[in-house]
């Protein structure tokens, strides 16, 4: 329909498919799948134990030049991508994508379920609840935290000899208090948790900028146990990014348990198993780690399962999503998973983390390109200039010039996809006032840089058949010789680690530790984590850390302010500048616009 209307009356306009009719028509068994109504399923773990024998499926990332804020069209491109493999060239397939956070859906981006022809639906369930799973990861961060400060209360209040029984639950048979030895109490029953090392912070998946810094304990009842602390937003807990790597329930609940929240005043790693909250956190999560089943627009199936966002996480929808896709959609058929934002952030870290943790090896790397960006890049006004000026003349006339100048960008980024040994594919996503000229120019620039492929894409205006073409060229690169590998060795020391990336990936000239990024560089190291991959936060509208700078910054150096360790995810995770772990609402928030329309009981508003 032209004009393509809004997503939601596009969303609204399609019935779905019964859930347990698409869960069959895919090779589930009915004991495999529990419904959620009649539009969400959960499919259990156990399926990967029947389909072990099976083939994988091709398996591809999704990833994009660098955005504007607006994004670039990546879901919209795994959706209708997956649209034209399935209803239009016949193969299997399978898209897995991260269930959005409310932050963003009520506040600067609205939905992330796809756009226009190629969504996911319903788009309100898949924008808004889907099925708790972040409500139940914003119960288990929250129940760490309350653990945390309830500890050290109760050990300033209570006398090891004299204490209640709540400290001897962990790691020693003896119940009866007063058998303990001096040693036994240091070690299992008094943490001793230095309040200055905490770095366990409350959550919720609301932009409230007025969490960033908060003090707790204020009321009399906690007798002077005050703290500064501050929230982050749910989709950055560790506990979100566990789920997104884990490979089972077991290995959930040993990732759980090695959460590390803070030190003690003697410098040993306090973990959640040593608060002894770890199978209460497993307890909590025992539905979330079940990925979630809906629909395409064309009825293909889609796993909406863990949703880290990429610049303050790791920006990857689950492993355990993948795995059961892979296996049931069989050896000829396709996966196609996405990477949030550019792919210096999404994608480094979906090859460098997740496919470490899951040992999948992707055939295609598609990245997603717009000339709207692209025009920003080559030095037309960002798109937040622009919104404030609503000068679009640059984005809605023919600018070869600015076009070209912008390809920068992309050519950086299809470099490093190619750092990963695997073929690209780059995907013009096409909006309607580009011109046929500047969409040849960007596929002609693309190839020029290495890119296996590249191809002009319809799928917002007309679903799977304007992504055929992308299909076509998708499918031969899977067939083409590949030879993956990591960008660096996992042993190598943290800080050369963080430099590869910065020089590799973002083209830094090299990295500045700040005094306590190195200060935590040195404990890590001594507390032996050292080993472990590391996790950008840096902002996304920029290959720099600097937001504003466009195309392909050179000569900067790129400052690490601090680092984190999320030992039970599985990484470290240097913040690069000042990245804030909650964002805010902006002057005109998108829940202006949502309401419940009163006569039909639907939802409006969202888009
Ligand atoms: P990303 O995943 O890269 O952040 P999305 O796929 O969520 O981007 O798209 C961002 C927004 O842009 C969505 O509202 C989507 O409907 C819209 N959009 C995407 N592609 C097009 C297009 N070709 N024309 C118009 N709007 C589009």
């Amino acid at each position: 329909q032209r004009p393509v209307p809004s997503d939601i009356v596009i969303s609204r306009s399609c019935v779905p498919k019964p859930i347990d009719c698409l869960a069959s028509e895919i090779g589930l068994l009915s004991y495999e799948v529990e419904l959620y109504g009649k539009t969400k399923a959960k499919v259990q773990l156990e399926t990967i134990d029947r389909l072990r024998a099976q083939a994988d499926g091709k398996y591809v990332v999704v990833t994009g030049i660098t955005p504007t804020p607006l994004g670039e069209g990546k879901s919209t491109t795994t959706i209708g991508l997956v649209q034209a493999l399935g209803a239009h060239l016949n193969r299997n397939v399978f898209a897995c994508v991260r269930q959005p956070s409310q932050g963003p859906t009520f506040g600067i981006k609205g939905g992330a379920a796809g756009g226009g022809y190629s969504q996911v639906i319903p788009m309100e369930e898949f924008n808004l609840h889907l099925t708790g799973d972040i409500h139940a990861i914003t119960a288990a961060n929250n129940l760490v935290a309350a653990a945390i400060d309830a500890r050290m209360f109760h050990e300033s209040t209570c006398t090891m000899k004299t204490g209640s029984m709540m400290f001897y639950k962990l790691g020693i048979e003896k119940t009866d208090p007063s058998t303990l030895t001096e040693e036994e109490i240091t070690r299992f029953a008094r943490l001793d948790i230095d309040p200055e090392s905490i770095t366990w912070q409350r959550v919720l998946d609301t932009n409230d900028r007025f969490l960033r810094k908060i003090t707790v304990g204020q009321s009399p009842t906690e007798k002077g146990h005050t703290r500064t602390a501050q929230f982050d937003i749910t989709v950055a807990s560790e506990i979100m990014a566990v789920l997104a790597l884990t490979s089972s329930m077991e290995d959930m609940r040993q990732r759980l348990a090695k959460m590390v929240v803070a030190t003690s005043r003697s410098g040993v790693p306090i973990t959640t198993e040593d608060l002894g909250v770890c199978g209460a956190l497993t307890v909590l999560m025992k539905d979330a780690i079940k990925p979630n089943l809906m629909q395409t627009l064309e009825g293909n199936p889609v796993f909406v399962h863990a949703g880290p966002f990429a610049n303050i996480a790791h920006g990857n929808s689950s492993i355990l999503a993948d795995k059961i896709a892979l296996k049931l959609v069989g050896p000829d058929g396709f996966v196609v998973t996405e990477a949030g934002f550019g792919a210096d952030i999404g994608m480094e870290k979906f090859f460098n983390i997740k496919c470490r943790y899951s040992g999948l090896r992707p055939h295609v790397v598609v990245l997603v390109a717009t000339v709207r960006a692209l025009k920003m890049h080559g030095g037309g006004p960002t798109v937040s200039g622009l919104l404030l000026t609503g000068n679009t003349l640059c984005f809605v006339f023919q600018n070869l010039e600015l076009v070209e100048k912008g390809c920068s960008n992309l050519r950086k980024q299809v470099e490093n996809a190619k750092h990963f040994g695997v073929p690209v594919v780059v995907a013009v996503n096409a909006f309607k006032t580009d011109s046929e000229a500047e969409l040849q120019l960007i596929c002609k620039l693309a190839k020029e840089a290495g890119a296996f492929d590249a191809v002009p894409c319809t799928h917002w205006a007309d679903g799977g058949a304007g992504a055929v073409e992308l299909g076509k060229a998708v499918q031969k690169a899977a067939e083409a010789p590949s030879k993956f590998s990591f960008l660096y060795d996992i042993e190598l020391p943290v800080v050369d680690k963080i430099r590869i990336i910065a020089q590799k990936i973002y083209g830094a000239d090299d990295i500045e530790l700040l005094p306590d990024a190195q200060h935590k560089v040195d404990l890590y190291t001594k507390q032996g984590f050292g080993n472990l991959p590391i996790c950008m936060a840096k902002t996304h509208l920029s290959l720099s850390h600097d937001a504003e700078k466009k195309g392909v910054p050179t000569g900067f150096v790129l400052p690490i302010r601090d680092i984190r360790a999320s030992v039970g995810a599985g990484f470290l995770y240097p913040l690069v500048g000042t990245m804030p772990t909650i964002p805010g609402l902006p002057t005109r928030p998108c829940f202006y616009d949502i309401d419940l329309d009163p006569l039909t009981g639907e939802v409006i508003g969202l888009f």
